[in-house]
């Protein structure tokens, strides 16, 4: 089930948020803390006038919510508003023999015994979990992992607890983001979103649902993902997701914050992960764990896709593909010869060993000109500095790959000085914003364009192709170059 926190500070803002999310959620949690004074008296009503179950929680300060009364005002505030048909109340797991708990059990209304930890993981969780269960009550746990060892424990109550049918267990904050997505593969009752995050890493309940599917998720589901740090803004989840339904595969692809490569893998099989997408900083860290690369991730050096294969890991890089395809018929025409390829980072060794690969004859120019130098000398290119760009006015192509341009930096150019001129071929890696100052510029000289955003989804496409053997659905691609725009 997909459970939405109601956060308004009345009554009819919560029934508004009810409806506005009708199609996404199971059930919502009628937060009583974050409600004002005048409306807590009326909250025992709030049942009635929702078609959906409800959950009661005040949730005291010191587990994160806002109520500010003793805890004796608080425990018969709930006993009160327990008055009202409430599906489930939550009760911390430490308040022991409460009116409230009397209440709910005459009543019929399932206990939830919560516990809380917003800094790191309990050392005995699983203990803890069964204990509770014991009671007949159900274990709410909500925990912080720091890492993605911690997040391997915490998808271990999957077999740890097998027993106890009836738990929710999430991952709070930036690593727990997967346990909150893949909560049916934890064995969660359910899984809490919001409009307003109220807890570290809640996200809402259209993308829970519309995003994700995640209520969709099952023993067969495949499960890919994108690796990175950070990597929680990535655009790749809205490209893979909608393919995989659009090709009915019954598959899932969401981020992981990743601070250790090594742990990673560990939590890949435990999980059988069938492959994953790799971005900064991880594209080379990840190389020694691969059992066969292909050749252009060889000589570039970075891996930006992995794909399991039988009984090994297998390394692609997709922007090698993604960055070439526009070009290779200008390439072949001859029409274009001569690149210019500002950068000299991760992404411009992609863009020049397809370029140089292709038969395009190629000028480097960096702001560390050793680092464009190593590049030329291993690609048999030319070099120089980055006050130099003017010098090469007269090349076919010119690359724009370095992150400058790029939000929130988007009033900067790389080649503020260089003339464009209306023949050439201006190609910019940086997809926020689309167009870049530089391209405005290029624009103004009547050059053609080439965007970040249609090489982004161009390489996603090619890995949606080594996930699934299949091309990517050709009418979902309209809605992605639009969602951008
Ligand atoms: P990277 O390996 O960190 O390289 C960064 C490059 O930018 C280096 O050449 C660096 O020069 C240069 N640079 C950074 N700040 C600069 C500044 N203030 N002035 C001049 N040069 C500067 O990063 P990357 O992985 O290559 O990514 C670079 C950009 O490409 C990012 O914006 C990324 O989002 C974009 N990208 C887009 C796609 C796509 O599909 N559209 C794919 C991959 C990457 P130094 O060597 O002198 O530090």
């Amino acid at each position: 089930m997909i459970c939405l926190v109601l956060t308004g500070s009345t009554i009819e803002e919560n029934v508004s948020q009810c409806n506005r999310n009708r199609q996404y959620i199971d059930i919502v949690e009628l937060r009583i803390d974050l409600l004002h004074e005048s409306s807590r008296v009326r909250a025992a009503m709030f049942p009635e006038m929702v078609d959906i179950p409800v959950i009661l929680t005040i949730r005291r300060q010191s587990d994160g919510g806002r109520y500010a009364g003793s805890e004796r005002s608080r425990l018969s505030l709930m006993e009160s508003v327990l008055d009202g048909n409430f599906a489930y109340v939550d009760i911390e797991d430490d308040v022991k023999r409460s009116g409230a708990e009397q209440k709910a059990r005459s009543k019929g209304i399932r206990i939830i015994r919560s516990k809380h930890d917003f800094n790191g993981l309990p050392a005995d969780i699983y203990h803890k979990i069964s204990k509770i269960s014991a009671k007949g009550d159900i274990p709410k746990l909500a925990v912080t992992p720091n890492s993605i060892m911690d997040l391997i424990t915490l998808f271990r109550v999957r077999t740890e607890l097998q027993s106890v049918e009836e738990k929710i267990v999430l991952g709070m904050g930036p690593y727990g983001l997967p346990s909150r997505i893949l909560y049916r593969k934890m064995g969660s009752l359910w899984t809490y979103c919001s409009e307003n995050p109220v807890a570290p890493g809640q996200i809402s309940a259209q993308q829970m649902k519309e995003l994700y599917h995640a209520d969709k998720v099952d023993e067969r589901t495949h499960i890919y993902g994108v690796i990175g740090n950070p990597v929680l803004h990535s655009f790749s989840p809205r490209i893979q997701n909608p393919g995989f339904w659009g090709i009915n595969f019954n598959a899932i692809y969401l981020p992981f914050l990743v601070d250790s490569v090594r742990s990673f893998f560990i939590l890949a099989e435990m999980l059988h992960i069938s492959g994953f997408s790799v971005t900064v900083p991880h594209k080379q860290t990840v190389l020694p764990y691969l059992g066969k690369i292909t050749r252009e991730v060889k000589q570039i050096g970075s891996c930006n896709t992995v794909v399991r294969a039988k009984n090994l890991w297998m390394g692609m890089n997709t922007d090698y593909y993604g960055f070439i395809e526009p070009l290779v018929s200008e390439i072949d025409a001859k029409r274009i010869q001569s690149a210019l390829v500002i950068g000299a980072g991760g992404a411009a060794r992609a863009v020049v060993w397809s370029l140089r690969n292709h038969g395009c004859k190629v000028t480097i120019i960096n702001r560390n000109t050793e680092r464009a130098r190593n590049l030329a000398l291993e690609t048999m290119s030319s070099y120089d500095s980055l006050e130099q760009a003017s010098d090469y006015e007269h090349v076919d192509l010119v690359v724009q790959t370095t992150s400058v341009g790029m939000v929130p930096d988007s009033e900067s150019d790389p080649i503020p000085g260089y003339r464009f001129n209306k023949n050439q071929v201006v190609y910019e890696l940086v997809y926020r914003p689309k167009y870049t100052k530089m391209l405005q510029r290029a624009l103004e000289s009547g050059c053609r364009l080439l965007f970040g955003i249609d090489m982004l989804i161009r390489q996603g496409k090619h890995q949606f192709e080594a996930f699934t053997g299949y091309h990517y659905p050709k009418r979902l691609e309209q809605s992605l170059h639009l969602e951008e725009d």
